[in-house]
Parts: structure tokens; sequence; C-alpha cells
């Protein structure tokens, strides 16, 4: 792999724009600091003025890619269905929601790239059509989905492996904001990916990546329920009516506690679920959320009670594999990534150990 240092290739403009999202900048904040006008910007990102060694220098400098990442020509796909509808998407800046779906689009070409070397199985997700008349219920498709993974009854342990056992790939990312909780992206011929927002709890990570694989599996077009549809899915995925219904007596902090450290979900979606389940009536539920609210469980539940932690594997096997089996270096790996090797170990280099050795 060589490094292309000269304009014998064209520079792409849509990488520009993409490095540029990435970053969260605008374009009149990136013409500020590459000291030129938006107008000469906009028109090098539209395609209609080519850029010069020195300013691709420049841009590359500026926006921490090397250079070579301009000339990739890899597809630059539109945001997916649960992207686009994402339940608090309202109260987010299109800047930052420009930014999370580049950082998007971009790992999902570099994880096509890893892929063309390292085999990860078969994807066992299978699409399921909601909208025809006779069609199942949310719940039966997540019924239907644990009996096709083979889950045994009760609480799923490892919501990450589950995912990850049937060729979803986790990818944990700090989306620099705690409006958005998960993304997910599906594009056909690649493995579906699920972004999940590392400033989140476990429990609210576990509950969220049902709610992503709910949109994955029934949301290839966009429909005005499908937040609600995508709740329904997780709900039944992690608490099986069938399994939960008969512990839902009775409720107390107390025993929403103990049902939390069994079941892995939070304490307020277990009381969702004993309402929707007509366990507790609506007055109940209300009595309870309050009682988490004096105690400020509602901003966050007590941390003793946290699931363990998740640890996403087959992302960071991606880059292993590479780097051990097929002998590449790191300067080499993030070459093929087009990432400046800081930023390639940063994302894709994780030690599960923790111990290092006494010297
Ligand atoms: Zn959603």
């Amino acid at each position: 792999m060589k490094e292309l240092t000269n304009n014998t290739h064209q520079v792409n403009p849509c990488m520009i724009t993409l490095a540029r999202e990435t970053r969260g900048l605008t374009q009149s904040d990136l013409a500020n600091m590459l000291s030129i006008t938006q107008g000469k910007l906009s028109k090098i990102e539209s395609g209609f003025l080519q850029v010069s060694d020195e300013d691709l220098v420049s841009i590359s400098n500026v926006l921490k890619y090397p250079k070579h990442f301009f000339f990739q020509d890899d597809p630059i796909y539109g945001p997916g269905v649960s992207e686009l509808f994402h339940r608090k998407r309202q109260a987010i800046s299109t800047k930052l929601l420009k930014k999370n779906h580049a950082i998007v689009q971009l790992r999902h070409m570099q994880i096509s790239r890893l892929l063309k070397s390292v085999d990860i199985g078969s994807i066992n997700i299978k699409p399921q059509d909601i909208d025809e008349p006779g069609a199942p219920t949310p719940e039966e498709v997540a019924r239907m989905t644990r009996a096709m993974w083979n889950l045994p009854n009760g609480p799923i342990n490892n919501m990450v492996e589950v995912i990850e056992n049937a060729g979803g790939i986790v990818i944990p990312y700090d989306l620099d904001t705690n409006k958005i909780d998960a993304m997910s992206r599906w594009i056909p011929g690649s493995p579906p990916l699920f972004f999940i927002n590392t400033r989140m709890p476990m429990d609210r990570i576990r509950f969220t990546l049902g709610h992503e694989l709910g949109h994955v599996i029934m949301h290839t077009t966009p429909n005005s329920d499908m937040e609600s549809q995508a709740d329904a899915f997780a709900a039944e995925f992690l608490m099986p009516s069938k399994d939960i219904r008969t512990s839902l007596d009775n409720l107390t902090l107390e025993k929403l506690a103990s049902l939390k450290r069994l079941w892995k979900v939070s304490m307020a979606a277990l009381i969702y679920r004993a309402k929707e389940l007509n366990k507790i009536t609506e007055n109940q539920a209300r009595y309870l959320y309050m009682q988490m609210a004096r105690l400020g469980y509602k901003t966050r539940e007590p941390e003793s009670l946290e699931p363990p932690k998740e640890q996403p594997q087959l992302f960071y096997d991606l880059a292993k594999v590479h780097l051990e089996d097929l002998g590449y270096t790191d300067t080499e790996l993030s070459i093929l990534l087009s990432l400046n090797e800081d930023e390639f170990k940063g994302i894709y280099k994780h030690s599960t150990r923790r111990l290092a050795v006494v010297r």
C-alpha cells in the first residue's frame, strides 16, 4: 500500500465533506480554519474547483486525516432508518446529527475494508415485514427471534454477545451527547452495525441494543409507529411476558432492585413493563416513579445495581486479526483505513487485559 502524495488521482470532494462532518465542523468553521472563503470551500466540496496540493496539505492537517483519505472513492450512503427517525432527534443540533451520521458512514467504509480479509460468519438476522395485514406484532417478532437464536427462557445474560453471535457488530462510541443512546445501520451486503453511546449506563445500553435490533429487523422501511414498535420489541426480547409476568406482583422499590439484578434492565423499564402487562395500575406506576425520583434514581439508578459491563469483541477482533494473523503493522493498518495512526489506535485497538506484569 503506498501513500498517495500528489494529485495523480482526483481528490474526491465528497470525502472532504465527510471528513469535515466527522469533526463536527460546518463549512464556515472549516473555511475559517483554512483561512479561505466559504465560497471557495463550497466550490471545492461541490467539485467545481480543483484542490491544489497546497490546499490539500492544509485540509489534511486541519481535519487530521492523512492526505490519501481524500482520494477514497467508496460509496457513501444516506443515513439509515433508525438514524433518521431517532426518538430524541428533535432535541439534537443539526451539526451534531451530521457529525454522528458522518462517523457512522466512515466506520462502515472502514469495516467493509477490514471484512475483505476477515470472515465473521453468516448473519443470522432476518428482516421481518410487520406492515402487511396478518403480519406478526413486534412482541411476536421478538419471540420468534429469541427462538431462532435458541436463547433460553428468562433474562438475557449478555446482550452484546447475543447480537455478535447473530453477526451484528457492536461499536462502542462516544456520541458526544446524552440525547442519543445508539444508532444502527444495515447496508445490504454488510453486517448490521450497532453504535452504542459509551456515556450510557449498562442497563440502558442493553435496552437500547434491543430497541436498535428491533429497528434492524422490522424497519427496512420507516413508519410512524416505529419508535414504539422498537420499544415493544426490546421489552419482550429482554423481559418475555411469559417469563417475567409472575415476578411483577406486589412491586416495591426493594423488589425492583432485586429484579434489576436478575433481569439486568433498569428499574424504570421494569415499572413500565409491569404497567404494560397490567400488573400495576397507572397510579401505582406513578407512585413508584415518584419514589425513585425522590432518591435521585430518575437521572441515574444506584451504581451498585448496574449490570456488569458487556465488552464488544467482534469490532476489536477485526483489527486484531489483521495485526496478529495477517502480519499488518499499526502503520499499515492505519493506511488501509485512511486514518492517522494515533486515531486508528484509539478507535480500533482495545486491550481486554487489565493487568500488567510487575517488573
Ligand atoms: Zn429508535
